[in-house]
């Protein structure tokens, strides 16, 4: 893999030369009954002055779906699972919207006219696809969905620039590291530091995380976040997803992406320059602001959230991550290093392996083996195209299933 690209051909540089300010912009959220849709909602309603919505989508939650949508009145609705259809068209057949089904539906809704935000919230490799094909057609993209980046990072990126899409992260180290490089030269940029909570196992022993339940892991101390990414976070899965997504992002190599635990999550991330300078992004651990700073860019939009208060946080700490015990950080790079199709394998692998936790068929330790097993036993493609990424995931999962029911991952 080349992995020495610059800023200049992210689309991080587009979007820094191309927004303009004080439009109200009118937003298509994909995933809006989740976890980072419905902060995203929230953030619109407190400043209807600022954003509207155009498209709401979610997968299953059709009540949900239709209470957001008499609220906030979209053009269109898209609701995954087709059969929610009918109930879905019944309940909003009273007001001028829009009704559409199906997954096809989803990413087709991206490429649309008179779609051109796109809020993308969607939870693992469901949001690959719509991303692709956002930013295929030239749309700009706040990126809630790492996995799209973490999967094919290389085919989104180079589709990005080549039509002028922009992809504005809403993922909260990555909107720390674009608020520290908005005015910066790229070439100055001389290392990140994408910090970690460490997750509710920070501290323990390999014997004591062994024993380790789902309500254990679900419990993470500092951010209220979807299942996924929670169980992400006590593995530090999440953490290597976002290596590979900064890696992508920002143009940076491997090596020069450094994670640094910081219990408290009051530093989101941090950047050092080349003259040995560095800056940090701060803010209360919530989601509402990378949000708002996403949907704002480039203007920072006025907000009543809680301030940080230094009689709460009298201590900001540091520590190495422990590589021994949370081993999907060493696997993540390596897949990163390695390039091609090897991050898609171990997203796929990953994803049937947490669901396989919250399932209780697998240990909180099995996830890392079945991620390693899989990029071991999984053919490497160098040079990936979309369908091969498809293809990558869909065998993927197939093969990290079968070692999960043969007992294969057994450490
Ligand atoms: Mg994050």
């Amino acid at each position: 893999m080349e992995s020495g690209n610059t800023s200049e051909s992210t689309g991080l540089y587009f979007i820094l030369n191309g927004l303009d300010r004080g439009l109200r912009k009118q937003l298509t959220i994909l995933g809006s009954t989740g976890s980072i849709g419905k902060q995203a909602l929230e953030v619109v309603r407190s400043h209807p002055e600022r954003f509207g919505v155009e498209v709401l989508t979610a997968q299953n939650s059709c009540d949900r779906l239709i209470e957001q949508a008499k609220e906030f009145k979209p053009n269109a609705v898209v609701i995954g699972n087709p059969n929610c259809y009918s109930r879905l068209r019944d309940a909003l057949s009273q007001y001028p919207i829009k009704v559409f089904a199906g997954e096809d539906a989803i990413s087709q809704i991206v490429e649309m006219d008179g779609v051109d935000i796109i809020l993308n919230a969607l939870v693992g490799y469901a949001g690959m696809i719509p991303t692709y094909k956002a930013v295929s057609a030239g749309k700009v993209v706040a990126l809630a969905n790492k996995e799209s980046l973490v999967i094919a990072g290389e085919l989104i990126i180079s589709e990005a620039v080549k039509n002028r899409a922009g992809i504005i992260p809403i993922d909260s180290e990555h909107s720390a590291i674009f608020q520290c490089l908005v005015g910066e030269d790229a070439r100055s940029v001389e290392k990140i530091y994408l910090t970690a909570s460490g997750g509710p196992f920070r501290g323990m022993s390999r014997s004591e995380v062994e024993l380790t339940g789902i309500q254990e892991a679900l419990n993470h101390p500092n951010w209220s976040m979807g299942n996924k990414i929670t169980i992400d976070s006590a593995t530090m899965m999440n953490k290597g997803l976002e290596v590979i997504e900064a890696h992508w992002l920002f143009g940076l190599p491997a090596d020069s992406i450094e994670v640094i635990v910081h219990p408290q999550s009051v530093i989101h991330s941090m950047v050092q320059f080349t003259d040995g300078s560095m800056k940090a992004q701060m803010g209360v651990p919530d989601m509402h602001l990378p949000i708002l700073y996403a949907l704002g860019f480039p203007e920072r939009v006025q907000a009543d959230s809680p301030r940080i208060d230094f009689s709460t946080y009298t201590q900001l700490t540091f520590e190495q991550p422990n590589l021994e015990l949370f081993r999907n950080l060493t696997l993540a790079y390596q897949a990163l290093k390695t390039g091609g199709n090897a991050a898609c394998i171990l997203n796929a692998a990953n994803e049937v392996a947490v669901n396989a936790f919250l399932n209780q068929q697998l240990p909180f330790l099995g996830i890392a083996e079945v991620v390693e097993k899989c990029l071991e036993l999984m053919p490497h493609l160098a040079k990936p195209g979309l369908e091969d990424y498809i293809t990558t995931h869909n065998q993927t999962t197939e093969k990290a299933n079968q070692i999960i029911s043969d007992k294969l991952w057994k450490y």
